[in-house]
C-alpha cells in the first residue's frame, strides 16, 4: 500500500480506537474520548509510516516488514518506561494493510527467509479499489479490536470461572 493508504488506514484505526477505549456515551464525555483519539492517532501514525522507510534503506518489504521489527516495537516500552507506546499498533496494521490490502505481500520472518506473504484480499498498490480495501480492512480491524475490548474479558472471566470449577 502506498503512504496515502496507509496514513488513512492509520487515522481511521485511531479514531475507532480512541473511541473503542474512551467511548462517550453522552455530550460530557466527548472531550475525553477526543484526547483518547489524539493520544492514539499520533503514535499509530507515526508507527504505519515507518515499515516502509526499507524503501530507501534495506530491501522493501523485507527489512523493516517482519515479525522481529514489530517484536522490537512491542517490546520498547516495556523496556524504556513508557516510551514509544502505541506505536506498535502503527507497525502492525501497516502489516495487516501490506498482507491483506496489497497483492505483493510482505516477508514477516526476514531475514530468516525472504518468502512475502499476502491474502488473496490484496489489489495492486495502483488499482483503483486499493482505498475501498484499505476502508475495508481497517473496519475489520476495528471490528477485532472491538472484539477484543468487549468480548475477551468475559471469555477470560468464564474460563477462570471454569477452572476454578464455579
Ligand atoms: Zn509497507
Amino acid at each position: 500500500m502506498n503512504k496515502k493508504g496507509h496514513v488513512l488506514n492509520a487515522v481511521l484505526l485511531s479514531i475507532g480506537l480512541g473511541y473503542l477505549l474512551e467511548p462517550a456515551t453522552q455530550l460530557s464525555q466527548a472531550q475525553a474520548t477526543i484526547e483518547s483519539i489524539v493520544m492514539i492517532a499520533v503514535p499509530v501514525t507515526l508507527g504505519a509510516l515507518f515499515p516502509d522507510v526499507d524503501t530507501a534503506f534495506g530491501k522493501h518489504r523485507k527489512t523493516l516488514h517482519n515479525l522481529a521489527v514489530l517484536g522490537a516495537f512491542v517490546a520498547y516500552p516495556y523496556a524504556f518506561a513508557g516510551n514509544l507506546e502505541y506505536v506498535w499498533i502503527g507497525v502492525l496494521t501497516h502489516y495487516v494493510l501490506d498482507v491483506a490490502g496489497s497483492r505483493r505481500g510482505i516477508a514477516l520472518f526476514y531475514p530468516l527467509s525472504s518468502t512475502e506473504y499476502s491474502l488473496p484480499t490484496g489489489v495492486a498498490v495502483s488499482s483503483k479499489y486499493a482505498t475501498v480495501v484499505t476502508v475495508i480492512v481497517t473496519a475489520g480491524e476495528l471490528a477485532l479490536a472491538a472484539a477484543i475490548v468487549y468480548e475477551v474479558p468475559q471469555w477470560g472471566f468464564e474460563l477462570g470461572r471454569q477452572t476454578i470449577g464455579i
